[in-house]
């Protein structure tokens, strides 16, 4: 049995899939990401537990923090402090007695678009979260070889004179999309939820992803998370926020779409993880 695994910065979920192109995983259990990485071990063990006496041979992790360059040591997880340092592939492995292969949240994103197709003629591409925290990753294709890496989108200037962000550097897209960093001024404010300005928030992401297709030649920035499902308007704003802030140049034709795959697609690259010989993950 193949089990994958989406570890957010609020749930973790595990499914498996019935075949390699399903499109929907059959989700066996969701539960809250513990901050203490040892309770959070202990959490999956207990989830895998639950399920059926089969053999697992393997599970592939979506997560959204940064690897060695090996891809089995945490290296970066900001608010996640407890998990810096840690062997993850070996402790999960050791816990739950299967092979484990993880990779960045939206390396595992890519990965799904790349697989069902919706790449197709397509030599760069990108992909967007935006729900707890903020995060991308990019895909370059030559011949039949795929290399994907994870950019660091969230803490790059979008205005040089605007909020601080808790990295320190005033004016980061985070300051202004990261939703954590949203309800920390909330609470702030004394507001008890957060009032969110769709027409900024779009601005500003607008603006994080021109410049990402500025840098590199993206021809598509799939995106997905949680502020676009509790705000159905923020797609639209952003859309066209993004046409308004594009100029004439080599990246004219990049496009920003709505994944198809909607908040699936971690999950999906997750149970890729076992099938990609042909893809380079830089960590
Ligand atoms: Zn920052």
């Amino acid at each position: 049995m193949h089990l994958a695994m989406d570890i957010g910065g609020t749930t973790t979920r595990v499914a498996k899939f019935s075949t390699m192109n399903s499109l929907v995983p059959d989700l066996i259990d969701t539960f809250p990401t513990s901050y203490s990485y040892d309770a959070q071990v202990l959490a999956i063990r207990a989830s895998v537990d639950k399920l059926t006496k089969m053999k697992l041979q393997s599970v592939g992790v979506s997560f959204g923090v940064g690897f060695s360059p090996g891809g089995k040591t945490i290296l970066a997880a900001g608010k996640m402090n407890d998990y810096i340092g840690k062997h993850f592939v070996r402790d999960l492995s050791r816990t739950l007695g299967a092979k484990v292969r993880v990779a960045h949240d939206c390396v595992c994103a890519l990965l799904a678009h790349q697989h069902h197709k919706f790449t197709k003629n397509v030599r760069c591409f990108a992909y967007v979260t935006v729900s707890t925290g903020i995060g991308a990753a990019v895909a370059i294709r030559a011949d039949k070889t795929t290399l994907v890496f994870r950019s660091r989108i969230a803490h790059q200037i979008v205005d040089a004179s605007g909020l601080v962000c808790k990295c320190g550097q005033r004016g980061c897209l985070a300051a202004y999309c990261d939703g954590e960093q949203l309800e920390f001024r909330a609470k702030k404010a004394g507001n008890g939820h957060t009032s969110l300005n769709c027409h900024e928030f779009a601005r500003h992401l607008a603006q994080g992803m021109v410049s990402l297709s500025w840098i590199l030649p993206v021809e598509v920035i799939f995106t997905a998370g949680g502020f676009f499902e509790s705000n159905p308007q923020l797609f639209p704003l952003l859309h066209t926020a993004f046409s308004k802030s594009r100029v004439t140049g080599h990246y004219q034709h990049c496009v920003v779409r709505k994944s198809p795959l909607k908040n699936y697609a971690p999950l999906i690259g997750a149970n890729l993880l076992r099938t990609t010989q042909k893809t380079i993950i830089f960590n």
